[in-house]
């Protein structure tokens, strides 16, 4: 496994590569788990080199704290990547991604202005002009989110065909821990009272789902978020159930919709976001 930290090393090996070899591209801000590493097994799986980034992106944090709390580890996120096969390990600093000011700003209109987007202002923004920056870098064949961030995904993936049509985008499962938590390299900042009640969050997600047989969307949120804040430590930020194809929130169930419930809730000074398609 070979680690880069300049984009012109980055540079040099791309242009020694052999012509035809195919690189998968996953890219993370570190603390690695099993989720991190299910796409690179993907990647790994569907092309000849994977390349996977850590850069831990100020930009795309709407909160001071977050950064600041966020939890990192490089030795220990390099030996997983060594112990799945990873090719190349990106690691540039700040300066390496922005070595001029950002001045570039991107919408995606429909996409970023609900859920996640219209409760963390600038965050979507923020995770476009890093991935657009890191795919002129290295310059991948395919790409792989989580759905874990599925908002995130659908973005990059209106991202790409408007700016990189040659790269295809692609949307992997939830790895969840085996009490139904999904993983997240957050859940380490929270104490053990906490993780006890996290695993709710998945409960309440395929709880809505038997309640749309009864109820309507609406009425189903609401029932989802008192479920959840009636944990007396979990604070709902919002659940909605919306559409997979516009995240348009559904307001009655018809056969052309795909509906997903998405979730947000504070846990202590955690935030935790998951989500379950339902159909
Ligand atoms: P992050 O390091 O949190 O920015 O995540 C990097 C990538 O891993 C993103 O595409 C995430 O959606 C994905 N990811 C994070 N957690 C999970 C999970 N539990 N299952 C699958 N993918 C995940």
């Amino acid at each position: 496994m070979i680690v880069y930290r300049t984009v012109f090393e980055y540079a040099q090996w791309l242009c020694n590569k052999p012509t035809g070899q195919s690189i998968g591209f996953v890219p993370t801000m570190g603390f690695l788990h099993r989720g991190h590493i299910s796409l690179i097994d993907a990647s790994k799986g569907e092309n000849d080199i994977t390349v996977c980034s850590i850069f831990v992106n100020p930009i795309q944090f709407n909160n001071p704290d977050d950064l600041k709390n966020y939890p990192r580890n490089e030795k220990a996120d390099l030996d997983m990547l060594e112990k799945a096969g990873c090719d190349i390990v990106f690691i540039p600093s700040y300066e390496e991604v922005y070595p001029e000011p950002v001045s570039i700003s991107y919408s995606f209109p429909g996409l970023d202005d609900v859920l996640e987007g219209a409760h963390r202002p600038g965050h979507f923004n923020g995770v476009a002009i890093v991935v657009a920056r890191f795919f002129d870098i290295i310059k991948p064949n395919l790409a792989y989110f989580g759905k874990k961030d599925y908002q995130q995904w659908m973005i990059i993936d209106d991202l790409a065909h408007l700016k990189f049509p040659e790269i295809k985008i692609k949307g992997m499962r939830i790895v969840r821990e085996e009490d139904g938590l999904a993983l997240s390299s957050r859940n380490a900042r929270l104490s053990k009272e906490e993780r006890k009640v996290a695993p709710l969050l998945y409960e309440v997600l395929k709880r809505s789902r038997d309640l749309l047989i009864d109820f309507s969307p609406a009425e189903v949120c609401i029932h989802c978020e008192k479920m959840i804040n009636n944990s007396g430590l979990l604070k709902t930020e919002y659940f909605a159930i919306a559409d997979a194809h516009n995240l348009q929130p559904i307001e009655k169930i018809n056969t052309n919709q795909q509906p997903v419930a998405f979730v947000a809730a504070w846990l202590g000074n955690v935030r935790l976001i998951d989500n379950l398609e339902l159909f």
